[in-house]
């Protein structure tokens, strides 16, 4: 993000294009990723994530954000996908991304997402339960499709992060126990039985925003311990070992993320060492980055409007707030923030930066230490790549923004603005026949 914040006569850049060209072309709410920034991120996790003892795969979360143009950019650096809907995988089917590399994930998956995956010849099910095991098998059986498993364990380690990302914690609604053999010998039972679904091993993700690498040398030492166990218990060939994303990005000053590389060495280097340990050989190990590809690359413009002073605070209003980044009212994210024109001036004043949403909840910064701030300028709010655009709204009927890809000089838009027309084209008037 830092570095490639481009000042040019006091006016912020993206991509190599200036912030008010970006406004004035695109309009705003507009989010605007620096292409250039994708890519390395991708390319750094294929670079590092590496070892000579096992093979490797870097698996981009769709979630933290998806568009066909970043689908692209993930099939051009090798990466692969893990998608926890019908609607992610779909989309991935339609932007040509190979099915060989596509991981389902989810707790409740559909019987119509789950013959979607299977006749789409997705690779990979990620199972979360025994019942989701028992049914994908009938399903698989039934419909004569092979498929892969993995099944999700909850390692009972809990990272420390904002308690309400937190997924790895015993009552957690992902994954099963790992202590729940009972559970684990059930399923694999009746992976065993089936002649279509195969069985490759083990997923943990133990929660987001994560700096204490200690939290991954936790799980690993952990899962690795365990299989070796499962894998003597019931004669049992474990390929794969997945360990999930989660690795924390820099949102503000306060965040200190570590660099990608070091984040690759050193899972590669535990997972090297708890292998020769036991005494264990796995095909492969995978990780499952998300927001730590794409939020630092996104910024989001807006203009400010109106602005407001109350006793204790003054008010700077954007065209848009809650509904294209809800990760303030719903974790307390922070964000830091600029006046993209004005980026060579003391910030000398504090704002309460708020969206337009009628929820006094919908704010976006908190005491924003900004220049003077007028009507009609451009702020930026940066690193909002991850959970921005993939979590927005139509609340109070806004338009979803577009999305920009910059690079060099030149801009692409990579999803449409939302119209109001685009907003009705579900309203309906038919009779319902039962
Ligand atoms: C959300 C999620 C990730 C990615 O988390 P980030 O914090 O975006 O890196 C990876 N794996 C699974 C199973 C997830 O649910």
């Amino acid at each position: 993000m830092s570095e490639a914040r481009n000042v040019k006569n006091g006016i912020l850049e993206i991509g190599g294009i200036s912030v008010p060209d970006l406004a004035k072309a695109c309009g705003t709410p507009l989010f605007v990723y620096d292409e250039n920034e994708l890519d390395q991120q991708m390319s750094g996790y294929k670079t590092y994530f590496q070892s000579d003892q096992f093979e490797t795969e870097v698996i981009y979360a769709s979630k933290a954000f998806t568009c066909k143009a970043l689908l692209q950019l993930l099939e051009k650096n090798g990466l692969s996908l893990d998608v926890v809907s019908g609607g992610e995988l779909y989309l991935a089917e339609q932007a040509g991304f190979p099915m060989e590399r596509i991981y389902f994930h989810g707790n409740n998956k559909t019987d119509e997402e789950l013959k979607l995956a299977l006749d789409m010849g997705c690779k990979t099910i990620v199972l979360d339960s025994l019942m989701e095991c028992e049914r994908v098998v009938e399903l698989a059986d039934s419909l004569k499709c092979k498929i892969e498993v993995m099944i999700r364990i909850n390692p009972g380690i809990t990272a420390h992060t904002h308690k309400y990302i937190i997924t790895g914690n015993l009552d957690s609604k992902f994954g099963v126990m790992f202590h729940d053999e009972d559970t684990i010998t059930k399923m694999i039972d009746l992976i065993k039985d089936s002649s279509f679904v195969g069985f490759i091993g083990f997923h943990a993700h133990i929660g987001s925003q994560i700096f204490d690498l200690r939290a991954y040398d936790a799980v690993i030492e952990r899962l690795i311990k365990y299989i070796k166990k499962l894998s003597k218990d019931h004669n049992l060939e474990i390929k794969c070992l997945d360990f999930g994303g989660g690795f924390g990005v820099r949102y503000t000053d306060e965040d200190q993320p570590n660099e990608i590389q070091e984040v690759c060495r050193r899972i590669i280097k535990k997972c090297e060492e708890e292998l020769l340990k036991y005494d264990l050989h796995l095909k492969k190990i995978m990780i499952e980055p998300g927001r730590s590809i794409v939020a630092e690359a996104g910024n989001t413009i807006y203009h400010v409007g109106f602005m407001k002073k109350t006793p204790n605070k003054e008010y700077l209003f954007v065209d848009g707030g809650m509904t294209d980044n809800i990760r303030v009212a719903l974790y307390d994210a922070r964000y830091d923030c600029d006046l993209a024109e004005k980026m060579d001036q003391k910030k000398e004043y504090q704002y309460t930066v708020a969206g337009k949403c009628c929820e006094s909840g919908d704010i976006l910064i908190e005491n924003a230490p900004l220049p003077k701030a007028e009507t009609g300028d451009l702020l930026v709010v940066y690193g909002t790549g991850a959970y921005g655009y993939s979590m927005a709204s139509n609340y109070n009927r806004l338009n979803r923004p577009a999305v920009v890809f910059a690079k060099e000089g030149k801009a692409r838009v990579v999803i449409k603005r939302e119209s109001y027309s685009d907003q009705l084209r579900l309203e309906a008037d038919e009779e319902v026949i039962i």
